[in-house]
């Protein structure tokens, strides 16, 4: 399903366009009308947020339901 490759050991995310490791960083996402703020992997020149693609999928609707609890 999906068509990224997993592999052994730590990962070096890097930037597609600038070639830079990644770094993790405080992200500001908005989803059905909240703000909050997550840690995904960005790029310190760009400021490229890598999306992992279960979060964007389907791991929205976990934080949606982590936020209705409250
Ligand atoms: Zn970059």
């Amino acid at each position: 399903m999906s068509q990224m490759k997993m592999t052994d050991g730590p990962v070096d995310w890097e930037c597609g366009q600038c070639k830079k490791k990644l770094s993790p960083g405080k992200v500001n996402l908005d989803y059905m009308g909240s703000r909050f703020t997550v840690e995904l992997m960005t790029c310190p020149d760009c400021g490229f947020v890598y999306i992992p693609e279960d979060l964007a999928m389907g791991k929205m609707a976990e934080v949606e339901l982590i936020l209705e609890d409250k």
